[in-house]
């Protein structure tokens, strides 16, 4: 058996989208599945399109992620180089175009813009341009004339126009069309880039590329790649064209959702491993119910039979509960790393800030939940006295004041602030009053807190506050309190 081949194959073009994190990953997942190699080939023929730092956003996605590759333009392998322009620059393409020039599968075509405008005609409010193989038909002397003479030119591959020509997906079945409809695709531009029709073809054969793995925009297009791969009498790979990624609202993810890329993803105060998981569902499911995944349960569970061609939506609600599901199970230290930012960002007072963190960590999305939970730490809240009448916990306005102004001399007696110090003394109270635990902790609860909910109990809220702190807000809710009778 050969040994099955997948390539990641990004224009560096800005940030990496989830739609090219999928067919990366996707791509990683069917090499590593069987023990194959996967590639990282860099297609930057497309000059004006190129944009400044994008090779590196490619680079780092990959790192992050843990989509590590076997072969690529950072570490090398047997068949670099492994960008398209340093590919470019060794002639690779030219020599292939020349081959099906020479077997008249493709040809030389020298026309201007001005002739190729007036081939353009208008089909369902769409501009579109077939081209009438003019150039086909020039002598070979013309045709040598005219290189001669240094004309501009492009070479065309040199379709049929009659027949149809087949091909098999693996996630759309067989397709056919008509070769009617198969334009004479640019191969070679004028300014001596492939395009990456050609490219694509040319760099997945010499690299050995068993499966090919992308998004099913280039469905379309495939036919013609089909016809390359036969021209030159070369085996066809492995098809595997990806459903396209939806928002809630089936439209296209737009680039200013928020949920387009990866980075925005991560800057929202999403963990790597779960955007990657979440990716990983866009469009494939596994045999079970499963939904949590890591990538070396995916290498094992991933088949891309699986892989649906009904549009995947990006569900936000989806993906938040996941990655709340990875920061329970994250490792503390980890996570402290992770929350830190976020905490000091509300937290400027000198209060220990993991045991904060500790509160919270089963209680968050995503990072930037954390403010709301814990800015209470930092300044008591205005709140409204009514917050005190809990129904279950029996407590009410008078309850509440009697409670505050019996634990107030208890807690100012207090000298150990610790979370067990501080329950055991109030339980104390509890058992000497004879009364529910609940009701003596939702007023002081209340009181050290301002808020409704909070990440910890009143005992663990009085832990990080300290014993001034504690005592200045009780006497605030008595206060408050008093101000109601
Ligand atoms: N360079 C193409 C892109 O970034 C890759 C398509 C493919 O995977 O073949 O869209």
């Amino acid at each position: 058996m050969t040994k099955i081949r997948t390539r990641y194959a990004p224009s560096p073009t800005g940030k990496m989208h989830v739609g090219n994190l999928r067919t990366a990953l996707y791509a990683y997942l069917i090499a590593k599945h069987e023990g194959g190699d996967f590639i990282l080939r860099i297609e930057d023929t497309d000059q004006e399109r190129f944009v400044e730092g994008a090779t590196e956003i490619i680079y780092n996605t990959m790192r992050d992620t843990g989509l590590k590759h076997d072969e690529g333009p950072d570490i090398g392998g047997p068949v670099g180089p492994y960008v398209q322009s340093d590919r470019q620059k060794q002639g690779i393409y030219m020599e292939y175009a020349k081959k099906l020039i020479d077997k008249g599968e493709a040809y030389y075509c020298f026309c201007d813009q001005e002739r190729l405008n007036s081939l353009k005609r208008e089909v369902n409010g769409e501009e579109i341009m077939t081209y009438d193989k003019h150039c086909l038909h020039l002598s070979k002397e013309e045709v040598e004339a005219n290189l001669k003479a240094g004309k501009p030119f492009v070479i065309r591959q040199n379709n049929p126009t009659e027949g149809k020509t087949t091909f098999h997906d693996e996630i759309y079945g067989d397709i056919s069309v008509d070769n009617s409809e198969l334009d004479d695709m640019v191969l070679i531009k004028s300014d001596g880039f492939p395009t990456y029709n050609f490219a694509n073809v040319v760099d997945d054969h010499l690299q050995q590329i068993t499966h090919v793995v992308r998004g099913n925009e280039y469905l379309s297009s495939s036919p013609k790649y089909n016809r390359l791969y036969d021209a030159f009498g070369w085996k066809v790979p492995v098809y595997v064209h990806c459903p396209t990624i939806t928002n809630e609202e089936h439209k296209k993810l737009s680039k200013r959702s928020g949920h387009s890329s990866y980075q925005d993803l991560i800057d929202q105060g999403f963990v790597s491993e779960a955007v990657v998981n979440f990716v990983a569902l866009l469009g494939w499911s596994p045999e079970n119910n499963q939904e949590i995944f890591s990538l070396d349960e995916l290498v094992k569970e991933f088949n891309y039979k699986n892989i649906s061609k009904s549009p995947a939506v990006f569900d936000m609600v989806k993906l938040k509960w996941m990655n709340g599901e990875y920061i329970k199970a994250m490792d503390f230290d980890k996570f402290y790393e992770m929350a830190e930012p976020y905490i000091k960002k509300v937290i400027t007072k000198d209060l220990d800030l993991k045991k904060i963190a500790a509160m919270v960590k089963t209680r968050i999305e995503i990072f930037p939940d954390i403010e709301g939970h814990i800015d209470f730490f930092e300044t008591l809240p205005e709140y409204d006295p009514q917050m005190y009448v809990h129904k279950k916990m029996k407590t009410n306005l008078e309850t509440s004041l009697k409670v505050l102004k019996d634990v107030l001399p208890i807690l100012e007696a207090q000298e150990d602030y610790s979370n067990d110090a501080l329950y055991a003394a109030l339980s104390e109270y509890v058992s000497k009053e004879g009364v529910k635990t609940g009701f003596v902790m939702w007023p002081i609860r209340t009181a050290v807190s301002g808020k409704q909910m909070t990440p910890a109990g009143a005992t663990e809220i009085m832990e990080v506050l300290g014993k001034e702190e504690s005592i200045r807000r009780i006497k605030k809710g008595i206060e408050l309190l008093e101000a109601q009778q």
